[in-house]
């Protein structure tokens, strides 16, 4: 048994030989079964679309009948038939508009546009909650606290009566200091 040649489009097989096969793909009855089977895929804005462009077909129109059925040049759709697929049309519109509102916006425009201002803004965030992790809640810091507290050098512990000048100062000194003002 020699290969066989299957046409999906025509579901029917016959001997493969390139006359055949080439008579087959160029009938009409395969053109009529391709068309029919991508026209499945055409959503009804794409119908629409190609009838509107079509003169009505009066033999159809009238009797119901047209000897040239899907192949007619002319377009086959009513009135009533054009209504209903701008209806469809619409309500697929309106659904998609109403689940573009539903859908959470993840949107956030400062991700996908680099801008220096919100680089600075998520950097602050960043920093404000690591302190925030780090010492919890800090209490208000005072003048003193802000103090620190200076040691004596290591190197000067073992000195006997240092000069006044290399003994670190104490906060409260510092607090009472009597500050020169500048200028
Ligand atoms: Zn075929
Ligand atoms: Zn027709």
């Amino acid at each position: 048994m020699g290969k066989r040649y299957y046409c999906d489009y025509c579901n029917k097989s016959f001997a493969d030989n390139p006359v055949s096969r080439k008579t087959h793909l160029s009938g009409v009855v395969h053109a009529q079964n391709k068309r029919a089977h991508y026209d499945a895929f055409r959503d009804e804005e794409e119908i629409l679309r190609d009838e509107a462009n079509k003169r009505p077909c009066r033999t159809f129109l009238s009797s119901g009948q047209c000897k040239f059925g899907d192949r007619c040049q002319y377009s086959h759709l009513t009135n009533d038939d054009k209504a209903g697929l701008a209806d469809i049309v619409n309500q697929k519109k309106k659904l998609a508009e109403m689940k573009l509102q539903a859908a959470p916006q993840k949107v956030d425009d400062d991700k996908f546009i680099p801008s220096l201002n919100a680089w600075v803004k998520r950097r602050a965030e960043k920093r404000a909650h690591e302190d925030s992790a780090e010492t919890g809640p800090s209490p208000k810091q005072t003048f003193s606290d802000a103090i620190p507290n200076y040691q004596l050098a290591a190197c000067l512990i073992s000195v006997v009566n240092p000069p006044p000048s290399l003994l670190p100062p104490t906060k409260e000194e510092l607090i009472n200091a009597d500050y020169a003002e500048w200028g």
